[in-house]
């Protein structure tokens, strides 16, 4: 055995061609001396991007998943691939393989990974039950689910076996090849190792929005054959029987130990190659890295520890004295259509430890901050539903916070405190392991000029992608503070902001997000640009949301036209300009929430809501609502929601001017009109402000001789008074000027920048603003003009739309075969005279109508 390793560590054998390899071989090739490197995998592939497996079912290909290739073409480096290493002699420290081939070592690294595992049950060996690990499973299912679907001439029913996140990528995958997907999850929670109750519960409102049926606390006990012995049903532990065509089992790997365990290397009573902080086996020649080394006996299912291990060998092999040691990771779900991460002490089992929580049921998100006795230093988080403190927190782990804690769990658009202070020894990505330092030193003394070039330099960014937003951040300053040019960038995608590409798209006329990409950006796009582009595309009156190229752009709330709520219903709320309705109008609203039961409110819009409609009920209930002249309030847009008014001159006495007719107008006009975030508009007839105008992103005054017009309010956690920019308007003139401040919004402020802030950052602030817009001081006006003309005569109801095309009806059918079956997880409460969703602990009813009568009952025994 050699043991000299000043010089280099002579023949180096990896068994395992897996992620953690290539990082091994990449950090070995960058280093000289005395060396050779053979990489020995059994999977036919490169090394590949396991973690981005899922991409393959939208569009990726296997070959765009190969990790860096270049690697290979080191002439030290051999890479044998579709061969596997069956037996280890350490004695003659020699490793062959399946086709016969003996490797002989200097020093053996074992990156081995792990296996799927499914749990021994009756069935799990029937065709049709599938894993989820590699690109071979995820071509297996594929396959599987076009035969099957052929075979059977129906849309399958496909159930994922654990509720983890690889389950929910496996649930995500069969809807995107059209299977209906039940989730099942032993625990009580969906990814249950990661979140807490809240953030489960709110994981499980958000999933069953996308028409994923969840049952938890219940396991899979047997799977049950067809009558062609494919699988047909899966049977669960609390007696229910699911019929399903298609069964992935995502219960969790084990590593693959075999060659370890056979050659006599000791292994983990939980499997996995015992290993010390070096790495090392108990063969001083031996190495094991990634998820087949059992460090203090754990394995980690995760890239970040493995690339680290590879690191601290290869410093090892070359003399170095590094030390693994695992620092705190975080988990963040991706390709699911949702947003969950997760990371530190989630439980709160720090002692002395405070939880500070933040659950909005209407924005359907919720946040939790776990910080030390003192609410100084960060201990961990939950974030579902909106996940962007999830870059700038993970790194903060263990460190002061920096701000009160409740600063960062102000609800999006809130202003949460962005750093690029962090010291440089702060971790910035954990896959990659790349520190803030070394992010720094990119720009500084290695020449990069953009996050694209830091990502290539450092590889920071490229493994799961969550920490992309804290790069961008640490980039810019450092590239601001060095004097250089900061990039306006969207996202890797696309080198420009969303001002520009708004602007290259209406001169182009571009009109798929396909045409968008090819002539603007590359690649797939990502949670990032898709959503601008279908937001740029539908201001620009580019199609319904609903289409089939626009609708996987689209945010959730978008996919239903409708707000998802915390129980999973819907609400249901239709435009009522002026806040007026006709007694006709009222009766149809208040017979349709009686047929369907659904919980009947004001909203703070002035318009009447309706709650607690099944996915499957929304279109019945709109065929109701349009006949009888509603049309969609887009209370879920990113567009207007609400023109609020008071009633002015026509009955109150202090009414200088028709308020209620003005905001008609404006309401009428401006409907349907998607900008980067929601707007809302107020009229007051006087100077009173009953609408409290001033509290909008458009607020409008009347005054003795016309209007005045602010801009740029909003209330929700940083409440903002708008700022008057024009004054003393007649209508029409009133018009044109909030016509011209929308339009120069929608074109030039960021992705999800509301008003306020793109007023407060405007180049020279509101003077300049009112000299644009009111002065058409930049000859703008006419363009703007047009551009607020055309959505006006272009507005059609996207819920008339959507009921005259039966393809879009479909996306509201959540259980392909059984379309008016009920939630089993929904359950009421009567509370004065209507029905709301039972609390935990409340025994309830399982459908509004019953809950409602039952409410009706109790109120009628009461009354005296
Ligand atoms: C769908 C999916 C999503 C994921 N998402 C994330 C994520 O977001 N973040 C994250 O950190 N991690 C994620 N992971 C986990 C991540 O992919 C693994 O932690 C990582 O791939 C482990 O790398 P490894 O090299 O140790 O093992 P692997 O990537 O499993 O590679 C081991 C390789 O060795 C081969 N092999 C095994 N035995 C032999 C033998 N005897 N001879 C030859 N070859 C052999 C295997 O076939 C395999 O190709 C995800 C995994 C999956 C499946
Ligand atoms: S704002 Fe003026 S006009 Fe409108 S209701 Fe109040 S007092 Fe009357």
């Amino acid at each position: 055995m050699r043991n000299d390793v000043v010089h280099g560590p002579g023949r180096v054998v990896v068994v395992g061609a897996g992620m953690v390899a290539h990082r091994f071989a990449e950090q070995l090739c960058a280093r000289d001396g005395d060396w050779t490197l053979t990489v020995v995998g059994d999977e036919p592939h490169r090394p590949y991007d396991r973690v981005h497996l899922s991409d393959v079912f939208t569009g990726r290909t296997a070959e765009d998943l190969v990790l860096a290739p270049e690697v290979w073409d080191d002439p030290r480096v051999t890479l044998v691939t579709g061969d596997r290493a069956v037996r280890l002699d350490r004695s003659a420290q020699t490793v062959t393989t399946a086709s016969g081939r003996v490797l002989a070592y200097d020093h053996l690294v074992l990156a081995t990974g792990s296996w799927a595992w499914v749990p021994r049950a009756e069935g799990t060996d029937l065709p049709g039950v599938l894993r989820y690990r590699t690109l071979e499973d995820v071509e297996a299912l594929r396959a599987w689910v076009t035969e099957r679907a052929r075979t059977l001439g129906r849309p399958l029913r496909g159930t994922v076996v654990g509720g983890g996140v690889l389950g929910l990528e496996a649930a995500a995958a069969l809807s995107t090849l059209g299977v209906a997907p039940t989730v099942v999850e032993f625990a009580d929670r969906l990814m249950a190792v990661q979140l807490d109750a809240g953030g489960g519960e709110a994981l499980r409102v958000l999933v069953t929005g996308l028409g994923v049926d969840v049952r938890t606390s219940t396991a899979a006990t047997r799977v049950v054959g067809a009558a062609d012995g494919a699988v047909g049903a899966l049977e669960l532990s609390d007696g229910e029987v699911l019929d399903t065509d298609v069964v992935v089992y995502s219960t969790g790997v084990r590593p693959r130990d075999r060659l370890a365990r056979e050659s006599g290397l000791p292994v983990a009573e939980r499997g996995g190659v015992v290993v010390g902080p070096t790495c090392r086996t108990a063969d001083p020649a031996v190495w094991a890295i990634g998820e087949v080394a059992s460090h203090d006996g754990e394995c980690v299912g995760l890239v970040a520890p493995g690339n680290a291990m590879a690191d601290v060998v290869v410093n090892r092999l070359f003399g170095g004295c590094r030390l693994y040691e695992r620092s705190p990771d975080g988990t963040k779900l991706k390709g699911v259509g949702v947003d969950a991460a997760a990371f530190g002490d989630v439980l709160g089992l720090t002692p002395g430890a405070l939880e500070v929580t933040f659950a909005d049921p209407v924005a359907r998100t919720y946040r939790k901050l776990v910080v030390s006795d003192d609410a100084r230093v960060l201990l961990g988080g939950v974030l579902v539903g909106d996940i962007e403190l999830y870059a700038q927190l993970r790194p903060l782990l263990g460190r002061p916070l920096g701000a009160d804690p409740s600063a960062y769990l102000a609800p999006t658009g809130g202003a949460g405190p962005v750093r690029s202070d962090l010291p440089d020894d702060v971790v910035l990505c954990s896959c990659a392991n790349v520190s803030v330092g070394a992010v720094r030193a990119a720009v500084t003394e290695h020449g990069c000029r953009s996050v694209g070039d830091v990502k290539a330099s450092t590889r920071a960014g490229t493994v799961c992608g969550s920490c992309v937003p804290l790069l961008t951040t640490v980039v810019n300053s450092t590239l601001e503070t060095s004097g250089f040019t900061v990039s306006t960038a969207m996202c890797e995608h696309f080198a420009t902001s969303r001002a520009e590409l708004y602007a290259l798209v209406r001169a182009e006329g571009l009109r798929t997000f396909t045409e968008v990409v090819a002539r603007h950006g590359r690649g797939r796009g990502c949670a990032v640009c898709r959503p601008v582009v279908a937001s740029i595309l539908s201001s620009l009156g580019i199609g319904h949301v609903l289409q089939p190229d626009q609708a996987s752009l689209q945010d959730t709330n978008d996919h239903l036209l409708a707000n998802l709520q915390k129980d999973g219903t819907y609400s249901v709320v239709p435009r009522m300009p002026g806040g007026e309705v006709t007694p006709e109008k009222l009766l149809v609203l208040a017979q349709v929430a009686q047929e369907f039961g659904l919980f009947t409110r004001v909203t703070g819009a002035q318009r009447i809501g309706m709650f607690g409609a099944r996915q499957d009920q929304l279109p019945a209930i709109w065929r109701r609502l349009v006949d009888a002249g509603f049309e969609s309030g887009q209370a879920y847009g990113k567009s207007l929601r609400a023109v609020k008014t008071c009633v002015g001159q026509a009955w109150c006495r202090f009414g200088v001017q028709d308020s209620s007719s003005m905001a008609v107008r404006l309401e009428l006009r401006y409907r349907g009109l998607r900008a980067p975030h929601k707007f809302k508009v107020g009229v007051s007839g006087c100077a009173r402000e009953c609408a409290e105008a001033r509290g909008k992103d458009v607020g409008v005054i009347a005054t003795e001789k016309g209007w005045n017009v602010y801009v740029g309010g909003n209330g929700g956690f940083t409440p903002r008074h708008a700022e008057l920019l024009a004054e003393d308007l007649d209508d029409d003139r009133l018009v044109q000027v909030v016509d011209r401040f929308l339009a120069l919004y929608i074109r030039s402020a960021d992705r999800l920048q509301r008003t306020a802030p793109w007023v407060a950052a405007f180049p020279g602030g509101v003077a300049e603003l009112r000299r644009v817009v009111v002065e058409d001081s930049r000859g703008l006006g006419a363009e703007l003009d047009a551009e607020v003309e055309r959505h006006v005569a272009g507005y059609v109801d996207e819920w008339r739309a959507t009921l005259e095309d039966p393809g879009k009806l479909r996306a509201f059918i959540p259980y392909v075969n059984a379309p008016d079956r009920s939630d089993p997880d929904l359950s009421y409460v009567p509370e004065r005279g209507q029905a709301r969703p039972a609390r935990p602990g409340e025994r309830g009813h399982p459908d509004l109508l019953s809950a409602r009568a039952a409410g009706a009952t109790t109120l009628q025994e009461d009354a005296p």
